[in-house]
């Protein structure tokens, strides 16, 4: 499994959100695990150019000189030297699923808030749609699909598509349609889960968010059964696997006992294992 991380990516400071310290964790965890193939590979990270495909470029120059609030709500440096190695990852993720016709994952989170110029809920810039942007100008796409199982609702990416009259990106977005477990049920998520599918089968690229915090035990989202998490990844992985798709982090939020933050965060570790083992099984 090919997984595009840098340290760079990680954010150190003490933020309102795990997610920033995730690719780190992840990664550690899957490296240990004789069951994930885990595979690091490098990249650039997205320059001022690049984001600006998606982003106004005051706001693009605002967030990396101090003077615009990053997702989290502050100026800290080191949020914003990591954010092109964010999208970055994102990016090479794609650039590469798509020239090797492969399955890739790329251990970010904090992209599908972020609004054409405006950073909102630990988002900044919206990875997705920079990464959709990139490879449509470089020729390597004609049309893309977004499967956002994030919990929430990508209203950054909606912001963006309307923004820029985008026709050419196919988003699906879970958090628009399901706030709580019983609109899940009955087969609901599952019906609504093929549809999206459904919707992306002639896309040249899918981004899969495969997030954590639908789950239900999330304080955060309390949507899906563990049952339902599984199956989820598998369906995606089963019926879109056969193009050139990335998959990522997304939300996550549980919290469990424990001494080091990689025990504290067993709970959303343990979820993300599961994905990256359902692709390790399936696309080695
Ligand atoms: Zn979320």
């Amino acid at each position: 499994m090919k997984v595009f991380y840098r340290p760079e990516q990680v954010a150190t400071s003490d933020l309102p959100s795990p997610s920033a310290l995730k690719p780190k964790l992840v990664v550690a965890d899957w490296l240990a695990d004789p069951g994930i193939n885990a595979e690091i590979c490098s990249f650039e990270p997205a320059d001022t150019k690049t984001l600006c495909l998606a982003h106004d470029a005051a706001y693009v120059r605002g967030i990396f000189s101090g003077r615009c609030e990053n997702g989290f709500g502050n100026t800290n440096t080191d949020v914003a030297l990591s954010l092109p190695f964010t999208t970055g990852s994102m990016v090479a993720a794609a650039q590469h699923a798509v020239l090797h016709h492969e399955v890739v994952c790329s251990p970010t989170s904090g992209f599908h808030h972020a609004e054409y110029a405006d950073a909102m809920g630990y988002c900044t810039f919206n990875g997705l749609m920079v990464a959709a942007l990139a490879l449509k100008h470089a020729g390597l796409v004609d049309y893309v699909g977004i499967i956002d199982c994030d919990a929430h609702y990508g209203n950054g990416t909606d912001h963006i598509i309307k923004k820029l009259n985008i026709n050419w990106i196919e988003h699906l977005t879970m958090g628009k349609h399901f706030s709580g477990s019983d609109d899940a049920q009955g087969g609901r998520f599952e019906a609504w889960l093929d549809q999206a599918i459904d919707h992306c089968r002639d896309c040249d690229l899918v981004l899969y968010q495969a997030g954590a915090d639908p789950h239900i035990d999330d304080p955060l989202g309390g949507i899906l059964s563990t049952e339902q998490m599984s199956w989820r990844d598998r369906r995606v992985f089963e019926q879109l696997g056969h193009l050139p798709l990335v998959w990522n982090l997304a939300g996550g939020y549980q919290v469990t006992g424990g001494d080091t933050e990689a025990q504290r965060r067993e709970p959303i570790l343990a979820l993300h294992r599961e994905t990256a083992r359902l692709h390790a099984a399936i696309f080695g």
